[in-house]
């Protein structure tokens, strides 16, 4: 059965995460008036070409006038600049939620703009793929996944389960390509051992990506910190021979592979 929260929402930024908010909303809610925000023709016209918006507009301020929710899901680097476009189009009482990645930043971007009469409601999505723009989006993306939770936490634990994985498959995949040409070949031809899954994380959004580390900068580099001494911790027990430390610590991250697959997180 179809039911309509909302009478009409402004997607603000159409690319994996708009765009996969509209298909929920076209799956679950057919009857909501949907509203597309892009900045580029390109991405607009790929959007009416898909059908997954009644309206669309390149100016965020048109984009929500009316609009009983407001999602704001742009690189976080535009979040200041919307939100002081669209201030003074919203709707009283409209809500204002957002997807970005990092939630103090964001918090720190919006919250200062928007005016008293709306709700605030900071969001992230903790569900993505690599893949960006309105064609990567699908209706499925969020299903089975949650989180309620505070700001700092937040970003906290974000910086492990998602920031500091994707800084070192960047550098993995970067130090790969600084490689001579003959053995890059080889690299690419036999990289299913392990390098091959790095690669896909460092497929993601660049412009995301340098967004979340400037503004996720000091929960980053604590841990980052954390990480080097355990990398040398394990760039010892290798030089040592000592097999015992490498063994108990290779067991011990078994067990959070399990936790994960038991919380149908895998
Ligand atoms: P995306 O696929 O790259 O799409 C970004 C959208 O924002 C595009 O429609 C783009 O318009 C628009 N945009 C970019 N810069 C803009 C600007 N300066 N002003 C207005 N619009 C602008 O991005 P995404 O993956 O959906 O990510 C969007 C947000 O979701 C980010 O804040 C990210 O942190 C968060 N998030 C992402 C994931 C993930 O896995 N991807 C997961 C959870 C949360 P054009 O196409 O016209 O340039």
């Amino acid at each position: 059965m179809s039911t309509r929260l909302f009478e009409r929402v402004a997607l603000i930024g159409f690319g994996l995460i708009g765009s996969s908010l509209a298909r929920v909303l076209r799956r679950d809610s057919p009857q909501t008036v949907i509203v597309a925000c892009a900045r580029s023709a390109e991405t607009l016209e790929t959007v009416r070409r898909l059908g997954l918006a009644d309206e669309t507009s390149a100016d965020p301020a048109s984009a929500v006038v009316g609009a009983d929710l407001v999602v704001i899901a742009t690189p976080l680097s535009a979040y200041g600049e919307i939100a002081r476009r669209i201030a003074p189009a919203l709707r009283e009482g409209a809500i204002v939620t957002d997807v970005g990645s990092v939630k103090g930043a964001a918090i720190a971007a919006l919250r200062p703009e928007l005016p008293s009469r709306v709700h605030f409601v900071p969001g992230h999505p903790v569900a993505g793929t690599e893949h960006s723009g309105p064609e990567a989006g699908f209706a499925e993306l969020f299903q089975d996944r949650w989180a309620t939770m505070e700001a700092e936490r937040h970003d906290k634990v974000l910086a492990v389960t998602s920031h500091l994985p994707h800084l070192i498959a960047y550098t993995i995949v970067g130090t790969a390509t600084e490689l001579g040409q003959d053995l890059q070949s080889e690299v690419v031809a036999f990289s299913a051992g392990g390098f091959r899954d790095f690669t896909r994380i460092a497929a993601s959004d660049p412009v995301m990506w340098r967004d979340i580390f400037l503004e996720n900068r000091e929960a980053v580099l604590e841990l980052l910190q954390r990480f080097s001494e355990d990398l040398t911790a394990l760039q010892r027990a290798i030089r040592r021979g000592d097999g015992e430390t490498l063994h108990k610590w290779f067991t011990r991250t078994r067990a959070i592979r399990r936790s994960i697959i038991e919380a149908k997180q895998a």
